[in-house]
């Protein structure tokens, strides 16, 4: 039965997270200054801060991690270079193809295998020779996780090694790498091994409202500031959300095993109805099949449940820091007791 005293459970994705008191009160606390000047002790603390814990030179913060990724795909690449990318992956599928539009940047689709790796004999065989009818390959992008999978750490480290041996620069699109760290119980810094930058979300799992660090060596991070602000992300007093992602850096890296344990025991749940096709869980994200006419039921179900999902044929749940355990339970009993009566017509 729906209460309409009860609190949404919010499945759609990490991003709906709203900062905690705690966090709210290290925003109210943050000092400011302009950070288009770098006057800002906020930002600089945290990009220093980011840079350190992830093992870099340096780091630029930067309103979301469209923004920081594009950076990165300009500063590594010119007009009429290319970039390896995954069929599925963000940069690629889910950024607007702003690495064409914006950056002159041609990228280099790669089908994904099923655990998210491009093979490393596809990279290989992408990898154009030094003719002028082709665009000039120069970068290799991984995403971690990808689809809520983690890339295997062998593999990480086997496509990186081969991307430098030719010549190539390696960006990891890492807006969940703290989760796939987690997940392999190894440091951040053993996550991003092998990449010469890496951007990271702090609005996704962490927890922030808003930002994502784009972090690499000192140089490359000064020419990327020159790209921030041209796309427009050169925000001024900015310590709000700095002291923001600071505080989910320092706080809300360990606790994604929650995360982690609770998609798991939905995924377990859920599993358990017939109708359901459930994937497994690695990460705070999985995937199921439902049978096509009862989306439109289900969506009505769990609206008026109080639960908010992307329903489809095949449905992608997520969890994060504002769904408990008891939020898991309830959920289980809502779509169990909606397909112990729908039946397919
Ligand atoms: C969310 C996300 C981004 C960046 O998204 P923004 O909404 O622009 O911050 C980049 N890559 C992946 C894999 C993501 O999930």
């Amino acid at each position: 039965m729906s209460d309409t005293n009860q609190e949404w459970i919010d499945l759609r994705s990490d991003t709906v997270t709203q900062p905690s008191e705690a966090m709210r009160a290290a925003m109210a606390a943050a000092s400011v200054g302009d950070d288009v000047y770098a006057d800002d002790p906020s930002v600089n603390r945290l990009q220093e801060y980011a840079a350190e814990l992830f093992g870099f030179e340096a780091g630029l913060f930067a309103p979301s991690g469209t923004q920081t990724n594009l950076i990165a795909l300009m500063t590594h690449c010119a007009r009429g270079d290319e970039y390896l990318v995954g069929q599925e992956a963000h940069t690629y599928k889910y950024e607007g193809g702003g690495a064409a539009v914006l950056g002159s940047i041609q990228p280099q689709p790669i089908a994904n295998q099923a655990d998210g790796s491009i093979a490393l004999a596809d990279i290989e065989a992408y990898i154009k020779p030094d003719d002028m009818h082709f665009a000039r390959t120069r970068l290799l992008a991984l995403e971690n996780t990808i689809g809520g999978r983690v890339l295997p750490q062998d593999y990480v480290k086997a496509a990186t090694s081969l991307a430098h041996s030719r010549g190539l620069a390696t960006h990891l699109d890492g807006a969940r790498i703290a989760n796939a760290a987690v997940r392999n119980g190894i440091s951040l810094r053993a996550a991003v091994q092998g990449f010469d930058t890496v951007s990271v979300c702090l609005s996704k799992g962490l927890g922030a409202p808003v930002g994502s660090v784009l972090l690499g060596p000192r140089a490359f991070i000064e020419q990327g500031k020159r790209w921030r602000k041209m796309l427009g992300g050169g925000m001024r007093q900015a310590g709000v959300l700095a002291a923001a992602a600071q505080y989910a850096l320092e706080h809300n890296v360990e606790r994604l095993a929650e995360d982690h344990d609770n998609a798991a025991a939905l995924a377990r749940g859920l599993a358990q109805i017939a109708a359901l096709k459930v994937g497994t869980p690695q990460t705070n994200i999985f995937w199921l099949d439902i049978p096509a006419a009862a989306c439109a039921p289900l969506r009505e179900a769990l609206a008026a449940a109080r639960i908010r999902a992307t329903v489809g044929p095949r449905m992608r749940l997520v969890t994060h820091l504002d769904v408990s355990a008891a939020d898991v339970a309830r959920t289980v009993d809502v779509f169990t007791d909606f397909f112990a009566q729908w039946r397919e017509q």
